[in-house]
């Protein structure tokens, strides 16, 4: 093995922002000089357990074999060109494979280059089937409370109006339409007015209403919330109902992370917009998609315009697409299912002692996410480093104590996963306890 060189740290500092950070004060960060597995290797040798999945993406964990071979001999034949008047092999593939794994319904495929785009990308075709309806005053967006859909300008306008950026950019946001959040908790019936500010809404603006954007059965980034399948059921209702397509974002969801292949089929319904991304590519290069019905897709083509209106310089890179095909390929094994359920088991085993803990406030499993919810906002910075001290990759965010690991994580690696999101929600109660107020430092990542 070649000695890496040291990682610049002071000119990361100076000179490169992170997610979410200031460019006075930055937050530390660690220098990551190699990934195998679940495992992430820091330049000082130290290895750390993953529990991020870096953001929902790297379900099969890092360096796996079969997709780095499939990126290699992608590179090495074609590793871009433009996709205005060409195609190729791995962008068919890609797309083939994905119509054959969501629901029949939806036939056709817009290949983005994040998920931030496919949300922009499933809001104008909202817009553009209407106007393809000769119903050009249906344009709004209504969704719910404590979503997250990104943070491009469309995508942030229907992020969580509270918890999002709408105050920092006011104006310059287009005002969509809020309802309350989804209260009813995942596996259990609806409770009877939980739907009742959606219908309210529907039924008084349905006319201006293009679409409802929601995410299926998890808010992911906007508090980790699972939520009732009955909602989404009795939303599809509503939708057909009102005459308002549904979108739903599966960038967090989709590919197994809840249990079932995209969160969904945990209500049996099928959207009329579909977005992809985070875990398309296994985590290994940035690659998103849209999926829409024929009848959308007509839609748009009836629209004045006639074509629907984007396309991305990068719109795809065969690179991601022949990552994304192979990861597809390794979710079709279905090695997942298995996988994902004892996931399931054994977190629901290892955090529950936790809920008792004080400063806790809640705990919750579903699939292969485990959240810990404190009482108060934690602090990242300092948080991370007491992960870090524990061997483990975990980041909180928010009051939000979290994990979603590969899905080849074993049972002693979530363990230790486990054990070190109880002691740091041992240590931070303790901490609150005694009087030491964590800082507050707002953060999504
Ligand atoms: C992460 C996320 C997005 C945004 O995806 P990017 O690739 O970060 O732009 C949108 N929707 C949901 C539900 C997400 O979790």
């Amino acid at each position: 093995m070649t000695a890496t060189p040291p990682i610049d740290y002071d000119f990361d500092k100076q000179h490169i922002w992170h997610p979410y950070t200031s460019m006075t004060h930055a937050q530390p960060t660690f220098g990551v000089v190699s990934a195998d597995g679940c495992e992430l290797t820091l330049d000082n040798g130290q290895q750390l357990i993953d529990g991020t999945s870096s953001w929902w993406a790297c379900v099969h964990g890092y360096s796996h074999p079969y997709i780095l071979e499939a990126m290699q001999a992608q590179l090495h034949t074609l590793s871009h060109v433009m996709f205005g008047g060409i195609t190729h092999h791995s962008a068919i593939d890609v797309c083939k494979k994905l119509l054959n794994l969501t629901s029949d319904n939806l036939t056709k495929v817009f290949l983005a280059d994040s998920g931030s785009i496919a949300v922009e990308v499933a809001m104008k075709m909202a817009l553009q089937y209407w106007q393809g309806q000769q119903l050009p005053n249906k344009q709004r967006i209504l969704t719910v409370k404590n979503g997250y859909h990104g943070d491009t300008f469309a995508a942030m306008s229907v992020c969580d109006p509270e918890g999002g950026m709408h105050t920092m950019f006011g104006n310059a946001v287009t005002q969509q339409l809020f309802v309350n959040a989804p209260q009813t908790p995942f596996g259990e019936p609806l409770q009877h007015d939980d739907l009742s500010s959606m219908r309210d809404a529907l039924d008084e603006h349905h006319q201006s209403i293009a679409a409802v954007i929601i995410e299926p059965i998890m808010q992911g980034a906007g508090g980790m919330r699972f939520y009732s399948s009955d909602y989404l059921k009795g939303l599809r209702a509503l939708c057909d109902e009102y005459q308002v397509l549904l979108i739903l974002d599966e960038i967090a969801t989709g590919f197994g992370r809840t249990g079932k292949l995209f969160a969904y089929e945990h209500a049996a319904i099928e959207a009329d917009i579909l977005c992809v991304g985070k875990a398309l590519t296994g985590g290994y290069i940035s690659l998103a998609a849209t999926l829409c019905s024929d009848d959308v897709a007509q839609g748009i083509s009836d629209s004045p315009s006639g074509v629907f209106m984007h396309g991305p310089t990068f719109m795809g890179n065969p690179l991601a697409c022949a990552a994304a095909s192979a990861s597809l390929d390794l979710i079709a094994r279905n090695e997942w299912i298995e996988q994902v359920a004892q996931i399931e088991a054994q977190m629901q085993t290892e955090l529950a002692p936790a809920s008792t803990l004080p400063g806790v406030a809640a705990v919750r499993v579903l699939g292969a996410v485990g959240v810990i919810e404190m009482q108060q906002p934690l602090n990242t910075a300092q948080l991370q480093q007491a992960f870090v001290d524990l061997g483990v990759w975990i980041r909180p965010f928010g009051r939000l104590i979290y994990i979603m690991p590969p899905y080849c994580i074993d049972q002693q690696q979530l363990t230790q996963l486990t054990n070190a999101m109880t002691s740091v929600a041992k240590m931070v109660g303790e901490q609150s306890a005694n009087g030491q107020v964590q800082p507050q430092f707002i953060s999504h990542g």
